[in-house]
Protein backbone atom coordinates (compact mmCIF):
# COMPACT_ATOMS: atom_id res chain seq x y z
CA UNK A 1 0.00 0.00 0.00
CA UNK A 2 2.62 2.94 1.32
CA UNK A 3 5.18 3.19 -1.48
CA UNK A 4 8.06 5.02 0.28
CA UNK A 5 9.35 6.37 -3.54
CA UNK A 6 6.51 8.34 -3.48
CA UNK A 7 7.01 12.20 -2.78
CA UNK A 8 5.48 13.38 0.61
CA UNK A 9 2.57 15.65 -0.42
CA UNK A 10 2.19 18.19 2.20
CA UNK A 11 -0.97 19.72 2.88
CA UNK A 12 -0.64 21.29 6.12
CA UNK A 13 0.96 25.04 5.79
CA UNK A 14 2.22 26.89 2.76
CA UNK A 15 5.13 27.06 5.23
CA UNK A 16 6.85 23.98 4.54
CA UNK A 17 7.96 25.03 0.81
CA UNK A 18 11.83 24.37 0.61
CA UNK A 19 14.23 26.59 -1.32
CA UNK A 20 14.96 25.11 -4.48
CA UNK A 21 18.21 25.08 -6.17
CA UNK A 22 17.61 28.67 -8.06
CA UNK A 23 16.28 29.96 -4.57
CA UNK A 24 19.28 28.69 -3.08
CA UNK A 25 22.02 30.03 -5.85
CA UNK A 26 20.59 33.71 -5.77
CA UNK A 27 21.02 32.96 -1.26
CA UNK A 28 24.54 31.98 -1.74
CA UNK A 29 25.61 35.15 -4.22
CA UNK A 30 23.74 37.65 -2.45
CA UNK A 31 25.71 40.94 -2.18
CA UNK A 32 25.56 41.55 2.40
CA UNK A 33 26.42 44.21 5.09
CA UNK A 34 25.23 44.75 8.25
CA UNK A 35 21.79 45.80 8.30
CA UNK A 36 21.55 47.48 11.47
CA UNK A 37 23.72 49.91 10.13
CA UNK A 38 21.20 49.89 7.05
CA UNK A 39 24.56 48.25 4.95
CA UNK A 40 23.02 45.47 3.40
CA UNK A 41 22.37 46.27 -0.26
CA UNK A 42 19.90 43.15 -0.84
CA UNK A 43 17.82 43.69 2.46
CA UNK A 44 17.85 47.44 0.78
CA UNK A 45 16.76 46.30 -2.26
CA UNK A 46 14.26 43.77 -1.07
CA UNK A 47 12.46 46.45 1.13
CA UNK A 48 12.46 49.32 -1.87
CA UNK A 49 11.21 46.65 -4.42
CA UNK A 50 7.95 45.11 -1.67
CA UNK A 51 7.51 49.40 -1.02
CA UNK A 52 7.50 50.27 -4.62
CA UNK A 53 5.35 47.46 -5.41
CA UNK A 54 2.67 48.53 -2.55
CA UNK A 55 2.50 51.76 -3.32
CA UNK A 56 4.15 52.84 0.08
CA UNK A 57 7.22 55.37 0.46
CA UNK A 58 9.31 52.68 2.60
CA UNK A 59 9.82 48.98 4.00
CA UNK A 60 11.65 46.80 7.04
CA UNK A 61 12.32 43.35 6.47
CA UNK A 62 11.62 41.33 9.61
CA UNK A 63 12.50 37.56 10.27
CA UNK A 64 8.77 36.97 11.22
CA UNK A 65 5.15 37.60 10.10
CA UNK A 66 4.57 37.70 13.41
CA UNK A 67 7.16 39.97 14.23
CA UNK A 68 6.02 42.49 11.33
CA UNK A 69 2.91 42.81 12.69
CA UNK A 70 3.76 43.53 15.89
CA UNK A 71 6.16 45.90 14.83
CA UNK A 72 3.43 47.55 12.35
CA UNK A 73 0.70 47.54 15.43
CA UNK A 74 3.56 48.91 17.71
CA UNK A 75 4.13 51.51 15.24
CA UNK A 76 0.54 52.51 15.51
CA UNK A 77 -0.37 52.46 19.75
CA UNK A 78 1.43 53.40 22.45
CA UNK A 79 0.86 51.95 26.07
CA UNK A 80 -2.60 52.00 26.93
CA UNK A 81 -4.06 52.54 23.05
CA UNK A 82 -6.39 50.11 22.03
CA UNK A 83 -6.76 48.21 18.50
CA UNK A 84 -9.87 46.67 16.89
CA UNK A 85 -9.00 43.28 15.62
CA UNK A 86 -11.49 40.43 14.32
CA UNK A 87 -11.84 37.18 17.11
CA UNK A 88 -10.15 34.86 14.45
CA UNK A 89 -7.41 37.36 13.18
CA UNK A 90 -3.97 36.46 13.26
CA UNK A 91 -2.91 39.64 15.18
CA UNK A 92 -5.11 38.60 17.80
CA UNK A 93 -5.71 34.31 17.60
CA UNK A 94 -2.18 33.34 16.82
CA UNK A 95 0.29 35.68 17.70
CA UNK A 96 0.58 34.76 21.28
CA UNK A 97 -0.83 37.69 22.65
CA UNK A 98 1.90 39.97 21.56
CA UNK A 99 0.47 42.81 20.98
CA UNK A 100 -1.01 42.82 24.87
CA UNK A 101 1.96 41.25 26.61
CA UNK A 102 4.66 43.40 24.40
CA UNK A 103 3.06 45.96 23.06
CA UNK A 104 0.66 47.20 25.79
CA UNK A 105 -1.91 47.15 23.27
CA UNK A 106 -5.48 46.06 24.42
CA UNK A 107 -7.08 44.49 21.78
CA UNK A 108 -10.82 44.61 21.07
CA UNK A 109 -11.77 41.44 19.81
CA UNK A 110 -15.00 41.55 17.22
CA UNK A 111 -16.83 39.02 15.81
CA UNK A 112 -15.82 38.46 11.89
CA UNK A 113 -18.75 38.26 9.33
CA UNK A 114 -17.78 34.66 6.83
CA UNK A 115 -15.81 36.20 5.20
CA UNK A 116 -13.34 38.09 7.61
CA UNK A 117 -14.66 41.36 7.39
CA UNK A 118 -15.92 43.06 10.05
CA UNK A 119 -19.27 44.66 9.94
CA UNK A 120 -18.45 48.26 9.93
CA UNK A 121 -21.96 49.78 11.19
CA UNK A 122 -21.46 46.98 14.51
CA UNK A 123 -17.96 47.86 15.03
CA UNK A 124 -18.60 51.63 15.36
CA UNK A 125 -19.84 50.54 18.69
CA UNK A 126 -16.53 49.61 19.75
CA UNK A 127 -14.80 52.64 19.41
CA UNK A 128 -14.28 53.82 22.82
CA UNK A 129 -14.87 57.87 23.37
CA UNK A 130 -12.43 59.70 25.43
CA UNK A 131 -13.69 59.18 29.12
CA UNK A 132 -10.55 58.18 31.69
CA UNK A 133 -12.70 54.65 31.98
CA UNK A 134 -11.61 53.75 28.68
CA UNK A 135 -8.57 52.95 26.60
CA UNK A 136 -7.79 55.07 23.85
CA UNK A 137 -9.21 53.20 20.33
CA UNK A 138 -6.21 53.70 17.99
CA UNK A 139 -6.18 51.21 15.56
CA UNK A 140 -8.02 48.84 12.77
CA UNK A 141 -6.28 45.79 12.56
CA UNK A 142 -7.71 43.75 9.01
CA UNK A 143 -6.30 40.71 7.43
CA UNK A 144 -6.43 39.66 3.52
CA UNK A 145 -6.80 36.56 2.61
CA UNK A 146 -8.24 35.87 6.10
CA UNK A 147 -8.26 31.66 5.94
CA UNK A 148 -8.06 32.00 2.32
CA UNK A 149 -11.12 34.12 1.92
CA UNK A 150 -10.66 37.46 -0.69
CA UNK A 151 -11.30 40.76 1.38
CA UNK A 152 -14.10 42.07 -0.76
CA UNK A 153 -12.81 44.84 -3.25
CA UNK A 154 -14.68 47.60 -2.14
CA UNK A 155 -14.24 46.62 1.82
CA UNK A 156 -11.08 48.39 2.22
CA UNK A 157 -12.34 52.24 0.90
CA UNK A 158 -15.38 51.48 3.65
CA UNK A 159 -12.65 50.47 6.51
CA UNK A 160 -10.55 53.86 5.77
CA UNK A 161 -13.60 56.17 5.57
CA UNK A 162 -14.58 54.35 9.22
CA UNK A 163 -11.35 54.69 10.52
CA UNK A 164 -11.31 58.35 8.96
CA UNK A 165 -14.46 58.99 11.02
CA UNK A 166 -13.18 57.54 13.68
CA UNK A 167 -9.28 59.02 13.60
CA UNK A 168 -7.73 55.35 13.66
CA UNK A 169 -4.82 53.92 11.75
CA UNK A 170 -5.45 51.22 9.34
CA UNK A 171 -2.91 48.18 9.25
CA UNK A 172 -3.45 45.32 6.97
CA UNK A 173 -2.28 41.46 8.07
CA UNK A 174 -1.63 40.79 4.57
CA UNK A 175 0.52 37.62 5.18
CA UNK A 176 -1.14 36.04 2.19
CA UNK A 177 -1.90 39.22 0.01
CA UNK A 178 -0.27 37.83 -3.02
CA UNK A 179 -2.71 34.79 -2.81
CA UNK A 180 -5.37 38.22 -3.43
CA UNK A 181 -3.33 39.93 -6.02
CA UNK A 182 -3.43 36.81 -7.99
CA UNK A 183 -6.69 35.37 -7.45
CA UNK A 184 -8.30 38.98 -8.50
CA UNK A 185 -6.04 39.52 -11.18
CA UNK A 186 -5.06 43.00 -9.40
CA UNK A 187 -2.06 44.70 -8.29
CA UNK A 188 -0.29 44.79 -4.73
CA UNK A 189 -1.00 48.62 -4.91
CA UNK A 190 -4.13 48.33 -5.52
CA UNK A 191 -5.26 46.21 -2.42
CA UNK A 192 -3.43 47.98 -0.20
CA UNK A 193 -3.94 51.65 -1.17
CA UNK A 194 -6.19 52.39 1.48
CA UNK A 195 -4.42 51.04 4.60
CA UNK A 196 -1.33 52.95 6.33
CA UNK A 197 0.52 49.59 7.15
CA UNK A 198 0.82 46.49 5.80
CA UNK A 199 2.56 42.81 6.64
CA UNK A 200 3.77 40.67 3.60
CA UNK A 201 4.97 37.32 4.61
CA UNK A 202 7.95 35.74 1.98
CA UNK A 203 7.53 32.72 3.56
CA UNK A 204 4.32 31.52 3.00
CA UNK A 205 3.36 30.20 -0.49
CA UNK A 206 5.97 32.84 -2.18
CA UNK A 207 8.55 30.01 -1.05
CA UNK A 208 11.23 31.83 1.07
CA UNK A 209 12.29 30.06 3.51
CA UNK A 210 12.47 33.22 5.96
CA UNK A 211 10.97 36.76 6.22
CA UNK A 212 8.56 39.42 5.97
CA UNK A 213 8.43 42.70 5.22
CA UNK A 214 6.02 45.87 6.70
CA UNK A 215 5.56 48.96 4.13
CA UNK A 216 4.18 51.94 4.79
CA UNK A 217 5.18 55.66 5.39
CA UNK A 218 8.90 56.70 6.10
CA UNK A 219 7.82 58.10 9.56
CA UNK A 220 5.54 54.64 10.89
CA UNK A 221 8.38 52.57 9.04
CA UNK A 222 10.86 54.40 11.06
CA UNK A 223 8.85 54.02 14.01
CA UNK A 224 8.47 50.66 12.82
CA UNK A 225 12.37 50.18 12.61
CA UNK A 226 12.92 51.37 16.37
CA UNK A 227 10.71 48.61 17.66
CA UNK A 228 11.90 46.04 15.39
CA UNK A 229 15.71 46.95 17.44
CA UNK A 230 13.79 46.29 20.65
CA UNK A 231 12.40 43.20 19.95
CA UNK A 232 15.54 41.49 18.83
CA UNK A 233 14.82 41.66 15.32
CA UNK A 234 17.94 43.55 13.83
CA UNK A 235 19.35 41.21 12.17
CA UNK A 236 23.36 41.56 10.38
CA UNK A 237 24.14 39.97 6.82
CA UNK A 238 20.38 39.25 5.97
CA UNK A 239 20.95 40.05 2.67
CA UNK A 240 21.04 36.17 2.14
CA UNK A 241 17.44 35.67 3.30
CA UNK A 242 16.67 39.22 1.77
CA UNK A 243 17.54 37.50 -1.76
CA UNK A 244 15.37 34.52 -1.60
CA UNK A 245 12.42 36.84 -1.07
CA UNK A 246 13.57 38.86 -4.49
CA UNK A 247 13.88 35.41 -6.10
CA UNK A 248 10.17 34.92 -4.70
CA UNK A 249 9.01 38.15 -5.97
CA UNK A 250 10.46 36.90 -9.43
CA UNK A 251 9.62 34.03 -9.96
CA UNK A 252 7.25 32.48 -7.68
CA UNK A 253 4.32 35.27 -7.40
CA UNK A 254 2.25 34.43 -10.94
CA UNK A 255 2.14 30.46 -10.05
CA UNK A 256 0.19 30.94 -6.98
CA UNK A 257 -2.43 30.53 -9.45
CA UNK A 258 -1.32 26.69 -9.71
CA UNK A 259 -1.87 26.57 -6.30
CA UNK A 260 -5.23 28.48 -6.23
CA UNK A 261 -6.31 25.76 -9.41
CA UNK A 262 -5.40 22.73 -7.35
CA UNK A 263 -7.13 23.97 -4.27
CA UNK A 264 -10.22 23.94 -6.74
CA UNK A 265 -9.40 20.78 -8.56
CA UNK A 266 -8.95 18.81 -4.87
CA UNK A 267 -12.65 20.29 -3.92
CA UNK A 268 -14.21 18.71 -7.13
CA UNK A 269 -12.14 15.86 -6.91
CA UNK A 270 -14.03 15.46 -3.25
CA UNK A 271 -17.90 17.16 -4.58
CA UNK A 272 -19.63 14.04 -4.66
CA UNK A 273 -18.40 12.56 -0.75
CA UNK A 274 -21.79 12.21 0.70
CA UNK A 275 -21.78 14.55 3.90
CA UNK A 276 -18.22 15.91 3.32
CA UNK A 277 -18.97 19.66 3.80
CA UNK A 278 -16.43 21.45 1.18
CA UNK A 279 -16.48 25.45 1.76
CA UNK A 280 -16.18 26.75 -1.52
CA UNK A 281 -11.85 28.05 -2.25
CA UNK A 282 -11.44 31.44 -3.39
CA UNK A 283 -7.51 30.76 -3.15
CA UNK A 284 -5.11 27.97 -2.19
CA UNK A 285 -6.66 26.57 1.15
CA UNK A 286 -9.53 23.78 1.41
CA UNK A 287 -11.81 23.20 4.16
CA UNK A 288 -13.58 20.38 5.21
CA UNK A 289 -16.29 19.42 7.42
CA UNK A 290 -17.18 16.10 8.16
CA UNK A 291 -18.87 15.60 11.33
CA UNK A 292 -18.23 12.40 13.26
CA UNK A 293 -15.43 11.33 11.55
CA UNK A 294 -12.31 9.76 13.49
CA UNK A 295 -9.86 12.43 12.45
CA UNK A 296 -7.07 10.79 14.22
CA UNK A 297 -7.62 7.41 11.91
CA UNK A 298 -8.29 9.92 8.92
CA UNK A 299 -4.81 11.66 9.11
CA UNK A 300 -3.02 8.02 9.85
CA UNK A 301 -4.79 7.01 6.71
CA UNK A 302 -3.14 9.57 4.85
CA UNK A 303 0.02 9.46 6.21
CA UNK A 304 0.62 5.72 5.43
CA UNK A 305 0.23 7.16 1.61
CA UNK A 306 3.00 10.11 2.58
CA UNK A 307 -0.16 13.02 2.60
CA UNK A 308 0.32 14.71 5.50
CA UNK A 309 -2.54 16.81 7.43
CA UNK A 310 -3.23 19.00 10.23
CA UNK A 311 -4.74 18.37 13.24
CA UNK A 312 -7.81 21.29 12.73
CA UNK A 313 -11.25 21.43 12.45
CA UNK A 314 -12.42 21.80 10.17
CA UNK A 315 -9.35 20.54 8.51
CA UNK A 316 -7.67 22.85 6.50
CA UNK A 317 -5.66 21.86 3.31
CA UNK A 318 -2.99 24.54 2.10
CA UNK A 319 -1.85 23.73 -1.40
CA UNK A 320 2.18 25.63 -2.43
CA UNK A 321 3.99 24.42 -4.51
CA UNK A 322 5.65 21.96 -3.45
CA UNK A 323 2.27 20.17 -4.13
CA UNK A 324 1.79 19.11 -7.77
CA UNK A 325 -1.46 18.03 -9.52
CA UNK A 326 -0.09 14.33 -9.39
CA UNK A 327 -0.35 15.20 -5.24
CA UNK A 328 -3.52 16.15 -5.62
CA UNK A 329 -4.55 13.28 -7.57
CA UNK A 330 -3.54 10.90 -5.17
CA UNK A 331 -4.70 12.85 -1.73
CA UNK A 332 -7.98 12.59 -4.10
CA UNK A 333 -8.38 8.82 -4.24
CA UNK A 334 -7.07 8.68 -0.92
CA UNK A 335 -9.95 10.70 0.72
CA UNK A 336 -12.51 8.48 -1.48
CA UNK A 337 -10.87 5.15 -0.49
CA UNK A 338 -11.17 6.59 3.14
CA UNK A 339 -14.69 7.51 3.21
CA UNK A 340 -15.62 4.03 1.44
CA UNK A 341 -14.22 2.50 3.95
CA UNK A 342 -15.66 4.77 6.47
CA UNK A 343 -18.64 6.48 5.33
CA UNK A 344 -19.68 10.03 7.18
C1 LIG B 1 1.65 33.07 9.00
C2 LIG B 1 0.87 34.27 9.28
C3 LIG B 1 1.39 35.31 10.05
C4 LIG B 1 2.71 35.21 10.80
O1 LIG B 1 3.77 34.74 10.14
P1 LIG B 1 4.98 33.98 10.87
O2 LIG B 1 6.08 34.20 9.92
O3 LIG B 1 4.56 32.56 10.99
O4 LIG B 1 5.21 34.62 12.19
C5 LIG B 1 0.63 36.44 10.22
N1 LIG B 1 -0.59 36.54 9.69
C6 LIG B 1 -1.14 35.56 8.96
C7 LIG B 1 -2.50 35.74 8.39
C8 LIG B 1 -0.43 34.39 8.74
O5 LIG B 1 -0.98 33.42 8.03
Amino acid sequence: MTDSALPIVDLRSDTVTRPNASMRAAMAAAEVGDDVFGDDPTVNRLQQRLAELAGKEAGLFLPSGTQSNLCGLMAHCGRGDEMLVGQRAHTYWYEAGGAAVLGSIQPQPVPQEADGTLDLTKLASYVKADDAHFARTRLLSLENTWSGHLMPRNYPAKARAFANRHKLGLHLDGARIFNAVVAQNSSLSELVAEFDTVSICLSKGLGAPVGSVLVGSRELIARAHRIRKMVGGGMRQAGILAAAGLYALDHQVERLAEDHANVRALAEGLADIPNLGIEKPETNMLFLTMPGVDRGALRAFMAERRILLLEMHPLRIVTHLDVDRAGIERTISAFREFFERHPI
